[in-house]
């Protein structure tokens, strides 16, 4: 009962959001994802916008202690896309009228990186007539290096905080100047100022993280004023040292997957008018996992559309979903999974969350 209650709330406290985090029984956490897909279905329809994601490269010079392709992990093969094979995935998704594209790679910030992304984001825009949208998801850089991806035509940004819970952050990361919680602060406020759409996110079943943690993520993404969100569960790599120390003292797949269903039902329900991903680590531990997020709200997948051969070689955690697929067959079976929610592919859209638009609109 006092959970319909609080769900008929125009606006959720802290203690509410606490709450409906904290609900253990099946029944009333179906109602929360019976209302966030109301919710979606009202602000943004029963559409799913598709970006379709080149991993380009898992050179990475930051050793987050979560990521399989941290730089001291010593038994990843490296790559690092050709400009070519790039642009060839990008036709690939233009002419499959996905609408939109997220470049993404391990982080690096020398000059050579940032003009070659550059360049790569200006041939993008050509070959697409400046039709296809173009998200970057490349870390943290100097404000004049988002200000060169910008002026070159990338328009959205996906830097995630990973935890707004400062102390956690400091656990998960190396203690030096490479990993420091203000600077990923910093890094999102100067997107925003670039004039970006910012999106961020956590990962959610981190060891130590808390009901509270994640209340305060959501009260993050709004004090942020986000416009979009992808976040997803926690999970183990094995040569990380997390996964070393947490093997086995993680929280249940199951339990990882219900709370990281929670966290985009309640993201929908606070927020509102954003863009949420479901999120490929979510089907990394429920096979049904993204489907199960676009029926708590999501409206947003990230298609890989990574060559084959690189594929398997960007594996930020254990077990990464689809390594064998090709481009053409992720879209088949990604179909399937949309229509089976009930929801409708909004093909050849750039898709940006109403809540940019009122926010431009109001400028
Ligand atoms: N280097 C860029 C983009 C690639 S990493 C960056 O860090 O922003 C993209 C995201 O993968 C990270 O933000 C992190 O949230 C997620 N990730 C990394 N390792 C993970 C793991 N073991 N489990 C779940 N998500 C992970
Ligand atoms: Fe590099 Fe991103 Fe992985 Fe951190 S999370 S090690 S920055 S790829």
């Amino acid at each position: 009962m006092k959970t319909a209650e609080i769900l008929n709330k125009e606006k959720l406290t802290r203690e509410d959001l606490l709450y409906l985090m904290n609900i253990e029984n099946p029944e009333d956490i179906n109602l929360i994802y019976e209302k966030a897909y109301e919710i979606k279905e009202r602000e943004i329809g029963k559409k799913v916008f598709y970006r379709g994601l080149i991993e380009f490269s898992n050179n990475c010079i930051k050793d987050c202690s979560y990521c399989g392709i941290r730089k001291s992990s010593k038994n990843v093969e490296r790559f690092f896309m050709s400009k070519e094979d790039i642009l060839e995935s990008a036709k690939w998704i233009y002419e499959n009228n996905y609408g939109s594209l997220v470049l993404q790679s391990g982080e690096r910030q020398d000059e050579e990186f940032t003009a070659f992304v550059e360049d790569v984001v200006k041939e993008i825009k050509n070959l697409s007539q400046g039709k296809l949208g173009i998200t970057l998801s490349l870390g943290e850089q100097s404000k004049e290096t988002y200000k060169r991806w910008f002026d070159a035509g990338a328009h959205r940004y996906l830097l995630r905080v990973e935890t707004s819970n400062e102390e956690l952050y400091k656990k998960i990361h190396p203690q030096d100047k490479k990993h420091d919680f203000d600077v990923r602060i910093r890094c999102l406020e100067d997107l925003r100022n670039t004039g970006y759409q910012v999106g961020t996110g956590v990962m959610i079943g981190l060891p130590g993280q808390t009901s509270e943690d994640l209340v305060e993520d959501i009260l993050f993404y709004e004090k942020m004023d986000v416009d979009m969100i992808g976040m997803g569960p926690y999970i183990i790599s094995d040569e990380t040292p997390m996964g070393e120390e947490y093997r086995d003292k993680i929280m249940s797949k199951e339990k990882r997957v219900t709370l990281g269903l929670k966290m985009i039902a309640l993201s929908r329900i606070y927020l509102k008018d954003i863009n949420i991903a479901a999120t490929t680590a979510l089907q990394g531990l429920d096979p049904l996992g993204r489907e199960k997020g676009l029926k708590a709200g999501a409206n947003v997948l990230m298609p890989v559309t990574t060559k084959g051969e690189h594929r398997a070689k960007y594996q930020l955690y254990n077990d990464k979903p689809c390594i064998d697929d090709t481009a053409e067959q992720c879209k088949g079976c990604l179909a399937g999974r949309v229509k089976s929610v009930g929801d409708e592919i909004a093909y050849g859209e750039w898709g940006d969350s109403p809540h940019y638009i009122k926010r431009k609109s109001r400028s």
